[in-house]
């Protein structure tokens, strides 16, 4: 709930405003029962054990990389689904990437999420507790999210603007919107909607083709919007919010990373202020899809810098447990992968 929902309801409770703020502090520190909230009486206590719940993710496995400290963790929720959600040290502080759905219904070709199915949107609540139990786990702050988890978030996206607004109050978890990057497939009306909200985030745009024939084989997606329409949203978000656009490009060997395919993507990408992120595809079995060659994503870069775009190749970090990019699912099993290969 927001802080003015919360207030709403202690006056229903005939309960001083105040106590709203109270109790949005405790929530957002963390707190799994009432009980917890000292500064509250008893009285309220009761009430509100008696009306409300508190969202809490249960850590269910978690997997340390051997490689870069990666740490993948799979939540429950007392529903019992299950999502995985990604906690990443970098120099300036660690990023949590988290998921906004359990499971996706886009059905990307490339994608452990998009291969399991769909089960259901996550909430506010949910989202926010992935973020406060790793924080618990870890005794750590968390200075940045990304929405590149399980799920799309503008299919969700009621959930995720709340979640974006709570997470970036003052008087919770506080982290600002230039902290946060939202990824998205491209449905293209939602991106015009969050445009329209001016919210100082990141968006990313998983591209992943330069045309709609290649898309259109490896994104389902790309057949309702198709990349005219998903480019015309780009420029009409760069115009509204002056910020930046991400492009995702995940290279696979012969299908996508082409001398014709780099020379195309600069042609789509002409006018739109943008940065390219590459990222070698990540094994999923049953895609039969390989990473690029290195002279490939070379000849790629200097393809799209000679056109004046920049590119720079993703840093995969948490490979040895299954926990990069596409490679996030409702795991049964978190057994440790075997040469990064998940089935
Ligand atoms: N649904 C959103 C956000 C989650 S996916 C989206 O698709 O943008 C996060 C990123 O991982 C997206 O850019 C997605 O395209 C990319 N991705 C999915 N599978 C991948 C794979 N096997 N290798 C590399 N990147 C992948
Ligand atoms: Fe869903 Fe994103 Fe995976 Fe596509 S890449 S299936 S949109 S999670």
């Amino acid at each position: 709930m927001y802080e003015d929902e919360l207030a709403e309801l202690m006056a229903e409770m005939g309960e001083p405003a105040y106590r709203a703020s109270q109790i949005f502090k405790w929530l957002h520190s963390g707190v799994k029962s009432f009980d917890e909230m000292t500064n509250i009486s008893k009285e309220l206590r009761r009430k509100l054990v008696e009306n409300c719940c508190i969202y809490s993710a249960a850590i269910e496995k978690k997997l340390i990389s051997s490689y870069d400290g990666t740490v993948k963790y799979l939540f429950s929720f007392p529903d019992g689904e299950m999502v995985e959600s990604v906690l990443m040290k970098y120099h300036h502080g660690y990023t949590s990437c988290i998921s906004t759905q359990v499971g996706c219904k886009m059905g990307c070709t490339f994608c452990a999420t998009g291969k399991s199915g769909f089960s259901r949107d996550l909430t506010a609540s949910e989202m926010l507790a992935q973020l406060m139990a790793e924080q618990q786990d870890m005794g750590i702050r968390i200075s940045n999210v990304v929405l590149m988890g399980m799920g799309e978030p503008l299919d969700n996206f009621d959930n995720v603007i709340r979640f974006l607004r709570l997470v970036s109050c003052e008087n919770g978890m506080n982290i600002g919107m230039r902290h946060i990057s939202l990824s998205t497939c491209g449905i293209v009306p939602k991106i015009y909607e969050l445009a329209d909200m001016k919210l100082q985030l990141t968006l990313s745009v998983s591209l992943h083709a330069p045309n709609d024939q290649i898309r259109s084989r490896t994104m389902p997606v790309n057949r309702k919007y198709d990349i005219g329409k998903l480019l015309d949203a780009c420029r009409y978000y760069t115009d509204k919010t002056g910020r930046r656009i991400s492009f995702e490009y995940a290279m696979i060997d012969g299908i996508n990373d082409s001398i014709a395919c780099a020379e195309e993507l600069c042609r789509r990408l002409r006018g739109i202020i943008a940065h390219v992120n590459l990222i070698p595809v990540n094994t999923v079995n049953g895609t039969g899809y390989k990473k690029s060659k290195r002279e490939a994503l070379q000849r790629f870069i200097d393809i799209l810098a000679a056109g004046g775009i920049t590119a720079t190749v993703r840093r995969t970090l948490g490979s040895d447990i299954n926990a990069s990019c596409g490679q996030l699912r409702r795991a049964v099993s978190m057994d440790k992968a075997e040469k990064g290969d998940i089935s």
